[in-house]
């Protein structure tokens, strides 16, 4: 089925129908000589997402990318492949409401919960450890706006290389700046504090941007913005370290 590819050097019959063309950023493929042009779009489905329904354990009733069973309620086997947003049951994109992602996950946790592994069979004990350890990943993995945004890429089968995305050298020289400016800080609580705030409205920002690029569908931005971003998170986990260790509660 065609919506299942990301890079096709053939326009798909139902390209049109399933992709709109507007504001699409074109890539000319590897095989320009040809004079193909590609079309990238982020994909309503992902390279992971089956469409082949695999069946419960237990009764044999077929389930797409479900936690549990729609017809015995048993927990199922994790799929060898997943998607982390139907895990969650939520829909692919980046702006998601984190509210109703950190209800969907407490719920699935509150049903995966230890307390349901007394007196069930060896297998399906397994299967509950597995699919919960699966459900935590898919929520941390989605909370964070960078590993979403990254997570995303990956579905689409594209990665953020970042040799090839420039990145302006005033930029660089403002990272250096940011990690002298905590050196210097030390253990003024005050002053890290106001570096945490400062660098938390730049993720912010950043998230912003991300998030109109990736509703543009522009690959260049998303990449951009993300390895930005990687180095501001970076300095945010310097900067937790260093607020436990300093007794900051904020
Ligand atoms: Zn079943």
């Amino acid at each position: 089925m065609g919506l299942r590819l990301v890079y096709s050097l053939v326009r798909p019959a139902n390209f049109a129908r399933v992709w709109s063309t507007t504001n699409c950023q074109r890539i000319h493929a590897v095989w320009a000589k040809k004079d193909i042009d590609l079309e990238y779009r982020f994909s309503p489905v992902s390279l992971y997402s089956s469409d082949v329904p695999k069946k419960c354990w237990q009764c044999n009733f077929p389930f797409k990318s479900e936690v549990f069973c729609k017809k015995c309620e048993t927990v199922l086997k994790p799929p060898e492949e997943f998607d982390y947003f139907e895990i969650l049951g939520i829909e692919r994109k980046f702006d998601l409401d984190m509210t109703d992602v950190r209800q969907k996950y407490k719920q699935l946790q509150n049903k995966l919960h230890p307390d349901k592994l007394l007196n069930k069979p060896e297998k399906e004990q397994q299967y509950l450890k597995d699919m919960s350890g699966l459900v935590s990943n898919a929520y941390y993995t989605l909370l964070n706006p960078l590993h979403r945004g990254i997570y995303l890429l990956e579905l689409n089968n594209l990665s953020v290389p970042e040799e090839t995305v420039s990145i302006e050298p005033e930029f660089i020289m403002e990272i250096m700046e940011r990690n002298e400016a905590i050196d210097d800080a030390g253990t003024d609580k005050d002053k890290i504090i106001k570096i945490i705030k400062e660098n938390r409205e730049i993720l912010a920002t950043l998230t912003n941007q991300l998030s109109e690029a990736f509703k543009t569908n522009d690959i260049d931005k998303v990449r951009y913005f993300l390895v930005k971003m990687k180095y501001f998170t970076s300095i945010d986990d310097r900067l937790k370290e260093i607020k436990d260790n300093l007794g900051i509660v904020t």
